[in-house]
Formats: structure tokens, sequence, C-alpha cells
């Protein structure tokens, strides 16, 4: 797992979506979330609700090895799975597999306040 593979992968998303793309509900601008199939440009947590559903998605932590699964917002989910998928075909022991659940967990909030720190420096320069 290397540094800015989110990164990467939220640029690549971005080419599939419309310039400057945001959810039209909410505002969320994260090419992770986004989804830019729909006639609307939706959040995952807005495209559930729209769809009627609760904006709540289960989580295996360390894959179907072990029985751990958390209750995330779409948003949540989808970016903890792209840091699952960055390790796609690559098999790890049982317990590794765990200890990398939790690592995708702290990555996962870690970007998430880069992020923030990102869009603040923005707005204030
Ligand atoms: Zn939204």
């Amino acid at each position: 797992m290397r540094d800015g593979g989110l990164d990467a992968e939220r640029a690549r998303r971005a080419d599939l979506l419309p310039p400057d793309a945001s959810c039209e509900a909410c505002g969320e601008d994260d090419p992770l979330v986004l989804d830019g199939d729909a006639a609307l440009v939706l959040c995952a947590d807005d495209a559930a609700i729209d769809r009627g559903e609760e904006p709540v998605e289960q989580h295996h932590l360390a894959k179907r090895g072990w029985n751990i699964v958390l209750d995330l917002t779409p948003n949540w989910h989808r970016v903890i799975t792209a840091l699952q998928n960055m390790e796609r075909g690559v098999t790890h022991g049982k317990m590794a597999t765990l200890l990398r659940g939790i690592a995708h967990l702290i990555l996962m909030v870690a970007d998430y306040l880069d992020t923030l720190e990102r869009k603040q420096v923005k707005r204030h320069g």
C-alpha cells in the first residue's frame, strides 16, 4: 500500500465525471463517492436516500475470513472499499488480513482529515 493511492484513484474517477462535479443534494465533491452515471450527480449517501434506502452499508472489516462487520455510511464504505481494492489479488494470512482491515479504517480517517485540511486551505488561502 503506498501513499497517494487514494488520490490516484480520485484522479481516475474524476476523469469519469463532469468537470468540478459535486453531489447535487449535499455538495460533496470527492470523486470517490460520486456517481456520475445517472442524470443527477449524487454522492453514495444521497444516491441511497434517493432510492428510498437507509444510507447504511455493511463493511466486512477483514473480508470474509473474520466475522467482523461494521455499519458504514455508503460514502465511507466507498473510500474503505477503494483501499481494499488496491490490494486486490494479494493474499495475506488470516491475522495479517485482520490487521490490514484495521489499518484501512485508520487510513480512511486519516484521508478524511487530509481532505478536510485541504478544503480549509483552499477556502482560507
Ligand atoms: Zn450528497
